[in-house]
Order: C-alpha cells, then sequence, then structure tokens
C-alpha cells in the first residue's frame, strides 16, 4: 500500500492547500483502506464525505505532502468519531446496579459476563452474574462455569423459561445479599429476529437496567450496520463492547457501530481470558482501521517541529519586549479552543478582567471577530497600534465588517495586555503558559 502511495502522490508534492484536486487520490487510497478494514460500504462513504469538508483548504506545511496532511485530518477524524473515552459503568451508589449484555450469539456476552466481574472484583465491588440465556440449555451452564472459576454468584432458574421474571428475582437475590453489580446474561440468535428483539425489549422495560451494553464480535464485516442498528432501535443502548480484537480483524466494524449507535465505545476484548478487557482507546483503533501509522507520525512530527518553532518565536519577542498585535492575534488562534484561553488569562497577574471576557458566552465569536478585526489592519497598524486615528479605524471596522468602537476597544485591550505579555517572560507564568500547551 505504502508504495502505492508513494506513487499516488507524488504528483501532489508542494502545494500550499487541500484542494478536492490534490485530495483525490488521497481519498481513494483512504476509502480503500477502511473497506479492507471491514468498515461498512455507507459508512465509509458518509465518513469520505465529512473528511473531505473538514479538509478542504487547510494548509499543508511546507515540510508534508498533501496526502501525509490528510492522512493526518483522517486520522484525528477517526479518532474523534471513535471518542469519547468513557469505560466508567457508572455504578449507582445506592442499591445495585444493574448491566445487561446483549448481542447475537457467539459476539462474547456470556465471557464478556466473566471478565466484567473480574474487572469489579479487582476494584472490591461484589458482582452477581444471572443466566437469562433461556434459548439453550447449555448457556446456563457455561455461566456457572464462569462463576466458579472466578468465585463469584450466579443465580439462574432451572425451569423457569420467563427471562423477565428470571432477572427480576435474579436482582432480588442481588439486593438481598449486598451485591453492587448484576449482571444480565442475555440470550442471543444467529442473525436478528423479532422474537429476540422482544424479549430483550420485555426485559429492558420491565427491569430497567442502568446500563445495557451491545457486545459485537470484532470480526463482524459489513454486516455490522444491519444488527447494531437493529440492536440500537429496540434498546436504549449505554455503550457498546468489541470482542475479538486480538486477531488480525482490524475492527472496521466498531466504526460502523460508532456510526450507528452514537453510544461510547466501553471496552475491548482481546483473548478468550477473563483479564482479557481493556478499556477503550480511540487512537489506538483509528492506527488499526487505518493502517497508516508511519505517515500519521511523520505528519504529527513536523506540525509539532512547526508548533514550536512558532511558540519559540513568540516567546522571544516577548522576551525582547516587542509583542505586536499580529503576535496576538497568533495567541488568539492557537488558543481559541473553549476554556483554555480563560484559564490561561486566569494564571496571569492583572488578567482576571480578560478570563470573564474570555469564557463568555461570546467568546468564541468575540476571537473570530478579534482576528477578522487584526486582519484588516495594516502591517504598519499591528505593529504600532497607536497610529489608528479615526479615519484608519473607520477604514478597518468597515474591512472587518464590526463597529468602529469594536476597533477601538480591541486596541485598548491590546494596550492593556502588551506590558504583562512582555512581562511575563520575567514572571514564571511564561513555563506556566508553555506547561499548558503540551
Ligand atoms: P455469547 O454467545 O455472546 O455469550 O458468546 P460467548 O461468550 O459464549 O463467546 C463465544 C466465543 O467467543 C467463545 O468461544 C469465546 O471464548 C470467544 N470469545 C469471546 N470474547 C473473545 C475475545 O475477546 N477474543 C477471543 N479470541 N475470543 C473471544
Ligand atoms: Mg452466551
Amino acid at each position: 500500500l505504502s508504495e502505492g502511495l508513494q506513487s499516488a502522490f507524488k504528483s501532489l508534492s508542494g502545494k500550499g492547500k487541500l484542494s478536492e484536486g490534490n485530495m483525490r487520490d488521497g481519498l481513494e487510497i483512504v476509502k480503500t483502506s477502511m473497506l479492507e478494514a471491514d468498515v461498512s460500504y455507507s459508512v465509509v462513504q458518509d465518513f469520505m464525505d465529512h473528511v473531505t469538508e473538514k479538509a478542504l483548504g487547510k494548509r499543508v506545511l511546507l515540510s508534508l505532502r498533501p496526502h501525509e496532511e490528510l492522512v493526518r485530518i483522517v486520522h484525528d477524524e477517526l479518532i474523534s468519531i471513535l471518542g469519547p473515552v468513557d469505560s466508567s459503568l457508572h455504578l449507582k451508589q445506592e442499591g445495585p446496579t444493574i448491566i445487561m449484555l446483549c448481542g447475537l450469539q457467539g459476539s462474547g456476552k456470556t465471557t464478556t459476563c466473566g471478565k466484567l466481574s473480574q474487572l469489579l472484583k479487582e476494584e472490591n465491588v461484589k458482582p452477581m452474574l444471572v443466566a437469562a440465556d433461556l434459548q439453550r440449555p447449555a448457556a446456563i451452564e457455561q455461566l456457572h462455569v464462569i462463576g466458579r472459576q472466578l468465585d463469584v454468584p450466579v443465580y439462574s432458574e432451572a425451569d423457569n423459561k420467563n427471562p423477565v421474571k428470571v432477572c427480576q428475582n435474579g436482582i432480588a437475590k442481588a439486593k438481598a445479599e449486598g451485591a453492587r453489580v448484576v449482571i444480565l446474561d442475555t440470550a442471543g440468535r444467529l442473525a436478528i429476529d423479532e422474537e429476540l428483539m422482544g424479549e430483550l425489549q420485555r426485559i429492558d422495560k420491565k427491569v430497567a437496567p442502568d446500563q445495557v451494553y451491545l457486545v459485537v464480535d470484532g470480526m463482524t464485516g459489513q454486516d455490522a450496520v444491519n444488527s447494531a442498528g437493529a440492536f440500537n432501535d429496540a434498546l436504549e443502548l449505554n455503550g457498546v463492547i468489541m470482542t475479538k480484537l486480538d486477531g488480525d480483524a482490524r475492527g472496521g466494524a466498531l466504526l460502523s457501530v460508532k456510526h450507528v449507535t452514537g453510544v461510547p465505545v466501553k471496552f475491548i476484548g482481546t483473548g478468550e481470558h477473563f483479564d482479557a478487557l481493556e478499556p477503550f482507546r480511540p487512537e489506538g483503533m483509528a492506527s488499526r482501521i487505518l493502517q497508516m501509522g508511519d505517515i500519521v507520525a511523520a505528519a504529527r512530527e513536523a506540525h509539532r517541529i512547526v508548533d514550536e518553532k512558532e511558540r519559540e518565536e513568540l516567546e522571544a519577542k516577548m522576551a525582547s519586549g516587542d509583542f505586536t498585535l499580529d503576535d496576538f492575534k497568533g495567541m488568539m488562534e492557537k488558543v481559541a479552543k473553549p476554556g483554555l484561553m480563560g484559564k490561561m488569562m486566569g494564571l496571569m497577574p492583572g488578567m482576571g478582567q480578560f478570563k470573564d471576557m474570555m469564557e463568555s458566552d461570546e467568546a468564541a465569536g468575540g476571537i473570530r471577530q478579534t482576528i477578522g478585526a487584526i486582519n484588516s489592519m495594516t502591517m504598519a497598524e499591528r505593529r504600532n497600534p497607536k497610529v489608528i486615528d479615526v479615519h484608519r479605524r473607520t477604514r478597518i471596522a468597515k474591512g472587518a465588517g464590526v463597529q468602529a468602537s469594536t476597533i477601538s476597544q480591541l486596541v485598548k485591550q491590546f494596550e492593556q495586555m502588551k506590558p504583562i505579555m512582555q512581562s511575563m517572560m520575567g514572571t514564571g507564568v511564561g513555563d506556566r503558559m508553555k506547561m499548558m500547551r503540551q
């Protein structure tokens, strides 16, 4: 693949921005890679549209080729789509937390019951398992074997054919015995059918579990969208657990399932043993699905070096007392992340007034407006805002589409900020800023 990449992108070097033209081949290769990872076709299609829109017009670092920049963006998008990270079982303070596992037959529900029990025991939380798979006689015994291995109580009823009742009785028992977590091991079928869904819905409704997790076989292919869709329609899912990711499977089904359900991926199963359960990490999964780790790493490094250089330049300027509106703008662009600006301001002596300004509802819009206003200034104005008189102010305001008073305010704020920024290097706050950027 990487040889194909090289040749496909040879013609694209040295372009300044990502465009439909210079992204086309790259997108095609990303698409192929995702299909090879078993991401469902429709999901790949949506993802490609989304990523194209995201990437269009993005600056390509001089040291990078467009495809490297594109792959980096794709990788970051994958991470963000696969997130958020939430491996908490959201245990309740009072009474037992009820966790229901559902999924197709053979997806790994019963094994995962054991894995979760092991995890809870390690945290000194007492679990109880309920054998609610009444479809196969062997299923109850399988859960008992696991219970004996882990020394975890298992509730089952030999003659009861009603899984709702079994769950209710199991929960009553768990309460009586002081178990903190009850895990319901429900039945699965080889393919989605209405009877199974009806059964699960009845349990969901009557028993009202606190957490409902869909267990999905990581080796599932194109079908993942359909089966996950059926469970998602029938039940109020709280999370997904994907099993069998210890093999060669690239796990593209996870992206499909995530796309359909939108709920957090809690854990991944990486083996048959009870300790083979890992909290889900989007980064690792994104790399596994995309399998372009080298390119991503190279592109990341290039960006890191550039960021580092810009930061050093900014600090050198501040140290030399030469802090201009351009630097201010650069800073705004860098830290226009929610909350970060406010945090920084809060750390600087005398900046409390700006903290409120930066954390206000209009902060994001305000930052954009500020950047726009500075963009409308000449270089001389940015270096020395004192030259901005009434005429210049009107011109700048017109260019930026804001009121003239906004420009006066901006200049006033900048003048107030300048000495503080310039003295920052001497006070150690610069070091704290450095820390926050990492
Ligand atoms: P259920 O029908 O959903 O209850 O599935 P089971 O828990 O009985 O698991 C079906 C098969 O998958 C068993 O042979 C398990 O050992 C195996 N299995 C479950 N999870 C994993 C996993 O994470 N990795 C591997 N390699 N096998 C697993
Ligand atoms: Mg089972």
